[in-house]
């Protein structure tokens, strides 16, 4: 079996449509990616880039797989633009656990439009935060990215 296959038969409903065991309206696909339309879409156009191979987040992805799928991401974007949905606008969104909202956990691209007007809100206004905690928070992930391999 496939590991989409495995998945698939694990329950993972992104690797049943990248399987095609699944429905869905797809938009693009190539080798590394399938992109499809967000059943429950916040706007209208509202996408879903899909790598094939399953993994949960962004640490998952092999580089070149994760390269692809921004890619992509960059050119669903532009059809967007382009097509009669006439979007005037783009957030671009990964939900990479739990506590960042994530609830298939198979890797995704949202890749949403926006419409003025359209109603969805992203966040709320956070506060400014001292010169002090911002600089120990660089610190912190300067630390991550000198021991990343
Ligand atoms: P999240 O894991 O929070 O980044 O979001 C998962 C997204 O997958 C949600 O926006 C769902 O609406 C979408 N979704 C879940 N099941 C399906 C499906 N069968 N076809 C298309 N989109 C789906
Ligand atoms: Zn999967």
């Amino acid at each position: 079996m496939t590991q989409n296959a495995t998945s698939a038969a694990q329950g993972c409903i992104f690797c049943a449509i990248v399987a095609r065991e699944s429905e869905a309206s797809v938009v693009y696909e190539d080798e590394t990616v399938v992109v499809f339309m967000d059943l429950n879409p916040v706007t209208p156009g509202h996408l879903l880039v899909v790598p094939r191979e399953h993994a949960v987040g962004l640490d998952d992805l092999d580089q070149a797989t994760s390269a692809r799928v921004w890619e992509v991401g960059r050119d669903m974007a532009r059809a967007l633009r382009r097509s009669r949905m006439r979007c005037e606008g783009i957030n671009v969104l990964v939900c990479d656990g739990e506590a960042a909202f994530q609830t298939v956990f198979h890797f995704h691209l949202h890749i949403v439009p926006r419409y003025v007007g359209d109603g969805w809100i992203l966040m709320s206004e956070p506060p400014e935060r001292e010169r002090s905690l911002l600089d120990s928070d660089a610190h912190a992930i300067k630390e991550a990215i000198a021991s990343t391999d």
